[in-house]
């Protein structure tokens, strides 16, 4: 699989239109958040091995979630697979439970 693999359209019913990307391309018009952010309600990461047990970089799958604009339906729309060190993968949860 190629990554990022990226879902345009809702898996239920095909509606191209997600809420957080909608509010969050306002903001980017208006020049208040960088045109590299990504849009989501929520994220997930995914080692795909033990991070405790590896002491080098480890593939880390990344899912952005979004909620469909039309039924409402949370789904992944971005997933992107990066080589973190465990520090990285440390900072990354921490940013996300927006711990420093
Ligand atoms: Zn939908």
């Amino acid at each position: 699989m190629e990554y990022p693999k990226v879902i345009e359209a809702c898996p239920l019913c095909h509606c191209t239109e997600r809420i957080v990307e909608q509010e969050v391309n306002i903001e980017k018009k208006e020049g208040r958040i960088g045109e590299a952010r990504i849009s989501t309600s929520s994220q997930k990461l995914l080692p795909i091995v033990d991070p405790l047990t590896s002491s080098i970089a480890f593939p880390v799958l990344q899912m952005f979630y979004d909620i469909c604009a039309n039924c409402g339906f949370e789904y992944p729309y971005i997933i992107k697979k990066e080589r973190m060190t465990q520090d990285q993968l440390i900072a990354l949860m921490k940013a996300q439970m927006g711990m420093k």
